[in-house]
């Protein structure tokens, strides 16, 4: 059986860029090894979501691995929760929080809180909090992140944030987005546990000390992202398949170890521009006989078309490119080259816009694509396909694919 690598290279997809003679940075990008992919592979254009639908990178990565997320996506918060290796219980509602500064009038000042790097004094302070039978979990993120977590009886997700997005306003008060007790309740429960913690973080000597150093006391949970815990069949029971997931950034291993994949810790792996791609793909390697399918994540791309650096783009495409290039000599493996969505660098967000993808290995019916790029890669054998669509060709390529009938 082939095993397969399956690479999301994050925002990828772009638009033509005038000063690139109306290129986009994949199209601008010296990339061999990504063409050389292309050229013994069958190629193709692809819509994660649906057409015309701008997704999200969670909804992306969900719909990319085979699961609907129709079914899968109940918010944000558990694959943040997922990705700082908080344990989770089906039914829990999850949380992404930011330490934040309010006023005495509940306005914020910084979402933030100066840029604090070291949450896990306040996580650890209302660690395990009870109110009304509903436990609060709480752990530090990375920076001025936190993940929280309400578990028990009778919560929502659907519930409204706490984080007004931005400076000068008022915290926000939750509330339930639709007639339920469930969500009534929650937000009920939420809004008691955001007072009680801005009364005592307030008065905390850490943040009374903070305040005399001139810097900004975090004294609020900015919360947001509901989402509930879903019951969700692991990678292994849905395609019988060792999984492991390559990457560096929170929510790709929040969501890999939600689909129940091991997530090594990679050397050097940040999530940025200046990450060890290099490192990624020697994990790859190292870990070849122990796993059948390899999720590998290069999150940058996205970040840069975020920032509208089109040639930052294209340095980074290329260092992708280097690294990818022990893969080509690969046998016996699907080697699978795609993005979760288009970043173009001119709108500086997100784009319905659809993908190039590429499925490589010796035997397939190759096409004759020769350059990976969005508009060559439209031109292949796959034709226009949706992200859900992916894995059972991947699967059926494997030889494993049901039969359909008698
Ligand atoms: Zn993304």
């Amino acid at each position: 059986m082939d095993k397969v690598i399956f690479i999301v290279c994050d925002g990828l997809g772009d638009r033509p860029i005038a000063e690139l003679n109306r290129k986009t940075p994949l199209e601008a990008a010296y990339t061999p090894n990504l063409d050389k992919l292309a050229k013994g592979g069958i190629s193709g254009a692809m819509n994660t979501i649906d057409i015309g639908i701008k997704p999200g990178s969670d909804t992306a990565h969900l719909s990319l691995l085979g699961y609907d997320p129709n079914t899968y996506y109940t918010g944000r918060g558990p694959f943040e929760t997922s990705g700082i290796g908080m344990e989770m219980k089906v039914g829990d509602v999850c949380f992404r929080a930011n330490m934040g500064t309010i006023d005495r009038d509940l306005i914020v000042i910084d979402r933030r809180a100066g840029r604090i790097d070291d949450t896990s004094e306040f996580a650890n302070l209302f660690n395990n909090t009870a109110i009304d039978g509903v436990t609060f979990l709480l752990k530090k993120g990375t920076g001025h992140r936190v993940g929280l977590i309400m578990r028990g009886k009778g919560l929502s997700a659907n519930i409204s944030d706490a984080d007004p997005h931005k400076l000068g306003v008022k915290l926000l008060e939750v509330k339930p987005c639709d007639d339920t007790k469930e969500a009534k309740f929650t937000a009920k429960i939420l809004n008691k546990f955001i007072r009680i913690s801005f009364l005592k973080l307030k008065d905390l000597p850490s943040n009374k000390k903070r305040e005399k150093e001139n810097k900004l006391p975090a004294n609020c949970f900015l919360i947001r992202g509901a989402g509930m815990f879903p019951k969700i069949p692991s990678f292994k029971e849905k395609y019988g398949l060792r999984a492991v997931g390559i990457a560096g950034a929170g929510l790709y291993k929040g969501i890999a170890k939600i689909l129940g994949m091991d997530t090594p810790n990679i050397k050097g792996a940040t999530g940025k521009p200046d990450s060890n791609l290099n490192a990624k793909i020697e994990k790859v390697i190292e870990l070849f006989d122990q796993y059948d399918f390899f999720f590998v994540h290069f999150k940058a791309a996205d970040t840069l078309g975020e920032d509208g650096d089109y040639q930052g783009k294209i340095k980074y495409i290329e260092k992708i490119d280097r690294a990818i290039k022990p893969l080509l000599d690969f046998k016996d493996t699907l080697v699978v080259v795609t993005a979760d969505h288009s970043t173009p660098c001119y709108l500086k967000s997100h784009s319905a816009d659809d993908v190039p993808v590429t499925i490589y290995g010796k035997h397939v019916r190759d096409d004759d694509v020769d350059r990976f790029n969005e508009r060559e890669c439209a031109k292949g054998r796959l034709g226009h396909i949706k992200g859900l669509n992916l894995m059972p060709i991947i699967i059926d390529l494997m030889g494993l694919a049901e039969l359909f009938g008698a």
